[in-house]
């Protein structure tokens, strides 16, 4: 059973559990063609305690949007 587990970042803010956008990092992120078209995505959301990947809204707009950002 090998499992990569990937540790992303967390923080807690005002009791809320905080977890930075899995697109933080493209080469761990699920899903990095919805990260932006340059850079990294350093947005945070709002998790449980048994999250282990976050994507931010802005990334899951992406993805639903059907906009390709990829246009090469
Ligand atoms: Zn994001």
């Amino acid at each position: 059973m090998a499992k990569t587990t990937v540790a992303w970042k967390t923080k807690v803010k005002d009791g809320k559990t905080l977890m930075i956008c899995q697109n933080s990092n493209k080469e761990l992120s699920k899903y990095p063609q919805w990260g932006p078209e340059n850079g990294v995505c350093d947005e945070w959301s709002e998790t449980g305690p048994d999250t282990t990947a976050s994507t931010c809204w802005r990334c899951a707009a992406r993805s639903v949007s059907g906009m390709n950002f990829y246009k090469n």
